[in-house]
């Protein structure tokens, strides 16, 4: 016996790198190129604009409002629901942690994709959930009557990922209406790049949850924001859990960060725009060089090679200081997972490639 024998042994997720050298052009972690709006960086100076709750020695001296009010409000307004029917938490990470805890406890197994979020049987790990994967189709589909089964909950990513593909709001309705006695969670994280929102669906379906995050569209990961949209009974269940978990989840910088963000509509359009702009440019260049990729509606391309085996061009791509990511995994050993940067980092890419 020893103390060993009594512990909580996990295989932890693996994040993709980020590494210190700032002269590199990072398309390996999702990460939004472009600063986030100009609100944020003098919200987290102290200046308060028009009247958004900013960071001063008070704020950060005194415990921040453990319902994050503030944030939780702007994000209500924005999407149109009430606050009552908005969770926030330390990016969408935590928040989705946050539901497998809450939502996901019955002795039937919880179902995702068995290419997915590879976070996903991380959670089900640590929080001893039985999980059962369902195979994408071969292009990378989800089919609706692979969920027809008993389960103790449903999670996707919408559009997927590591693949970028967007299912549409059919199969989502498909899937909550075969399954009436799931909570049936849509992970948005990547849904601003261009996708079909599942949130209109909140209003006929109270078994559904909609995960989003500020880390993309917003340019915001550093700071860790993320939310979720439900029923009023859902959110509640949730923040019964974060309560008695960790109830001041969300620190004061944080909150006047997210609040500024979320007023400045502009920026965030702007950035969106560029991204998806860069994103469809690339697409035909990348085909042009012998790549091909399931459609993407996300801010990254996931992409073969008809020739060049993945694993090869990534580690040239490193070599030559241009980071992306490789899922060493079954299916998918042969795909790269290219984040989409700014036209320039894109076109450093694309003349490497050309030239290789
Ligand atoms: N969901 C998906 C599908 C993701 O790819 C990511 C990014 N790693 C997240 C959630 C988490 O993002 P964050 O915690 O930064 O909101």
């Amino acid at each position: 016996m020893s103390w060993e024998d009594n512990i909580r042994r996990v295989t932890p997720y693996t994040p993709g790198e980020q590494p210190k050298d700032r002269d590199i052009i990072k398309l390996n972690t999702n990460e939004n190129p472009y600063p986030p709006s100009e609100a944020v960086m003098k919200a987290l100076s102290g200046d308060a604009g028009a009247g958004i709750a900013a960071v001063s020695p008070d704020a950060l001296r005194r415990y921040p409002d453990p319902a994050a009010s503030a944030l939780v409000h702007a994000i209500a307004e924005n999407i149109g629901v009430g606050d009552e029917n908005v969770f926030v938490g330390v990016g969408s990470d935590d928040v989705l942690s946050m539901c497998f805890l809450t939502f996901f406890n019955s002795d039937k197994p919880v179902l995702f994709p068995d290419i997915t979020y590879s976070f996903y049987d991380v959670w089900t790990d640590v929080y001893r959930i039985p999980y059962e994967t369902v195979a994408l189709d071969s292009d990378f589909r989800i089919k609706a009557d692979d969920y027809k089964k008993p389960n103790g909950g449903i999670i996707f990513p919408n559009p997927n990922a590591p693949t970028g593909v967007e299912e549409p709001q059919e199969l989502i309705r498909k899937i909550l209406e075969e399954n009436p006695d799931s909570v049936v969670i849509v992970d948005e994280a990547y849904v601003d790049f261009g996708a079909c929102s599942a949130v209109p669906l909140l209003k006929e379906y109270d078994n559904l949850l909609v995960v989003q995050t500020f880390s993309k569209s917003r340019s915001m990961a550093g700071m860790r924001i993320g939310y979720a949209i439900g029923s009023a009974q859902m959110i509640k269940y949730l923040n019964d859990v974060k309560y008695s978990v960790n109830s001041y989840t969300m620190s004061a910088a944080a909150i006047a960060a997210g609040v500024a963000s979320v007023k400045d509509t502009n920026a965030f359009e702007d950035s969106r725009k560029k991204i998806i702009a860069t994103r469809e440019r690339v697409k035909p260049l990348l085909k042009e060089l012998g790549f091909s990729f399931p459609d993407s509606k996300a801010n990254f391309i996931f992409a073969t090679h008809e020739k060049v085996p993945a694993r090869e061009l990534f580690e040239a791509l490193r070599e030559a200081k241009i980071f992306v990511r490789y899922f060493d995994k079954p299916r998918i050993d042969n795909y790269l997972r290219i984040t989409i940067g700014t036209d320039d980092e894109m076109d450093a890419l694309i003349e490497f490639l050309r030239k290789r």
